[in-house]
């Protein structure tokens, strides 16, 4: 499938940055810089930023995403939100097995899985993040483990759900460091998963699932990084944070 039929989508991952005053105050700033972008842009926001951040973007091209959700419709789970929750008051989107939920707070394969299909049952649109730490890059394995991510992480998900999905490919070290892959790794690892959804449903299916590349992503190597033939679009932390950086991001995904 040509690049240019997907959807390509650019995400910020806010992180646990901006109360909902300044989350606010930040997509009054963002808003006008992107209304006339050529792809999905999309805010991923603390928990208690969404309903602030689901009024101040109101009526624009800006969608809201949450930044997590639970797999269970509600009971007994402390500190957990539910995706019933989050469909009630308007979000689209949830950051799903992001790289610190699995490294700081013991999310798994299993659990993202569990999250995912909740996700999907209940409308929204998952982003299903996966990559590599620097020690199994280092070891040559990165192609194993995303494999086994994308197979577990999507196990029992229909061909038909698959639609709604969108795979972030987010290299464990290059998150947060300033450190990018090279727009060649991007590449190789983005088509390497397009390879293995093609393998679990077929090529039709593969061709059409946005897929992101995030990490240390920013003006500066956008351009390069979202030319590559797989490369969708990206899921942007730091850079997120500040308009102007942003919105030269989702200029660059626009072209
Ligand atoms: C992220 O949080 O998903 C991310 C890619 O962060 P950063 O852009 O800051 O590396």
């Amino acid at each position: 499938m040509d690049k240019a039929k997907r959807k390509a989508i650019i995400a910020g991952n806010w992180k646990m940055n901006k109360t909902p005053k300044e989350a606010t105050a930040l997509l009054n700033e963002i808003t006008p810089l992107v209304k006339d972008a050529d792809c999905e842009v999309i805010a991923c926001v603390p928990y208690v930023d969404l309903a602030a951040a689901i009024e101040a973007t109101a009526g624009t091209n800006v969608k809201i995403g949450a930044e997590n959700c639970h797999w269970a419709a509600s009971g007994a789970f402390t500190g957990e939100i539910s995706t019933g929750m989050l469909k009630e008051i308007g979000v689209e989107y949830v950051v799903l097995g992001h790289s610190e939920r699995r490294q700081y707070f013991g999310e798994t394969d299993e659990t993202v899985n569990k999250r995912t299909k909740a996700a999907l049952a209940a409308g929204l649109k998952p982003i299903v993040c996966v990559g590599e730490l620097l020690w199994e890059r280092e070891c040559d394995i990165t192609e194993e483990v995303i494999a086994r991510q994308i197979k577990l992480d999507l196990w029992d998900v229909s061909e038909e759900e698959l639609k709604n999905v969108v795979i972030a490919y987010e290299p464990v070290w290059a998150i947060g460091t300033g450190k990018t892959a090279t727009a060649d790794q991007a590449e190789e690892v983005c088509a390497f998963i397009r390879a293995q959804l093609a393998k679990l449903y077929n090529q039709d299916a593969a061709d059409a699932v946005t897929i992101q590349y995030g990490g240390s992503m920013n003006d500066g190597n956008a351009d390069e990084l979202l030319s590559k033939t797989n490369v969708d679009g990206g899921l942007i932390g730091g850079a997120s944070l500040v308009a102007e950086k942003f919105a030269a991001i989702v200029k660059a995904a626009s072209k």
